[in-house]
């Protein structure tokens, strides 16, 4: 499917490899290793997390339909078993595209019960003018769960928690407690200006609520997947956080003075933290904007 998208995002934002495949031929998964049975994966989209041992491979989130051989060559360097379980962060197609063929190899999709609504019918991400189409069966979580669900694996528990209402209404943070690592999916944006969907239920509240817990959760020594951006400590988490809340109380404050979209852009309320935050994804006048039409609300 190819959609109009305006030009910063297609440039930017998930990059012109989620519309064009010749692009992922040149994808490499990049293994990370974050414990001795844990691991995080870069390639194109969100970044994955992957759990390997004798109760067999649990991964979170599946990036790009183009790129599941890859993942799935990345992760038998790694384990000698299938994927067991993928558990989707949320419903968004850079986290969700391999789920297809991930569930035709006999892979249990696991997620909150919003993403599996959301995949289930036509979707629209209002801020990038784009739409989605129902996924097939196949790729739609067979397991839901509202509020929170544990597993059981590779000899540790693997905590999975609901962030309501934070970069959608479907998030999902993944603590793994032994080996002390924090999937934060893209409540998260390391380093990057982050992208919350008001559409798909997403609020500036949510995301600092998550980020709040993940801060609570973490130790100093906590290795923090991202959903985009290098991996993190709780000190990089810390940094975002403080960063989000600056500017949309910055934002908020001008609201309140009533003042309009193209007032507050002007202002550029961002400006100290560009050289920082605003190279590469949302482009800084766009992080003001999406700010502005979510706090406005
Ligand atoms: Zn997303």
């Amino acid at each position: 499917m190819r959609t109009a998208l305006p030009g910063f995002v297609a440039a930017t934002l998930f990059a012109a490899a989620a519309y064009a495949q010749d692009d992922m031929s040149k994808v490499e998964i990049q293994t990370e290793k974050l414990s001795d049975h844990v691991y995080m994966m870069i390639g194109a989209g969100g970044n994955l997390g992957v759990s390997v041992g004798d109760d067999g491979v649990f991964l979170i989130d599946s990036q790009f339909a183009a790129l599941t051989p890859k993942i799935q060559a990345a992760i038998a360097k790694l384990s000698a078993k299938p994927v067991r379980f993928m558990l989707n962060t949320h419903w968004h197609f850079d986290h969700t595209g391999g789920n297809e063929n991930l569930g035709k190899a006999g892979a249990v999709i696991v997620a909150q019960e919003n993403v599996r609504k959301r995949l289930s019918s036509e979707g629209f991400i209002a801020f990038l003018g784009m739409k989605t189409q129902p996924s097939p069966a196949i790729a739609l979580p067979i397991v839901t769960f509202t509020r929170d669900a544990s597993f059981h694996l590779n000899g540790e528990d693997i905590r999975a928690a609901h962030a309501p209402n934070a970069h959608t209404d479907g998030d999902t943070v993944v603590q793994f407690t032994k080996s002390n690592v924090i999937h934060m999916g893209d409540t998260f944006f390391n380093g990057l200006y982050p992208f919350i969907d008001t559409s798909s239920g997403g609020s500036v509240a949510g995301v600092l609520a998550a980020a709040d817990r993940g801060l609570k959760t973490a130790g100093d020594n906590t290795k923090i997947i991202p959903g985009h951006g290098p991996l993190a400590t709780k000190a990089d988490l810390k940094a975002y956080r403080d960063m989000l809340a600056a500017v949309a109380a910055a934002v908020a404050s001008q609201i309140k003075q009533g003042k309009k979209l193209e007032e507050v852009v002007a202002s550029k309320p961002t400006a100290k933290l560009d050289a920082a935050w605003g190279k590469g994804f949302l482009a800084p006048d766009k992080f003001v904007e999406m700010l502005y039409g979510n706090l406005k609300k």
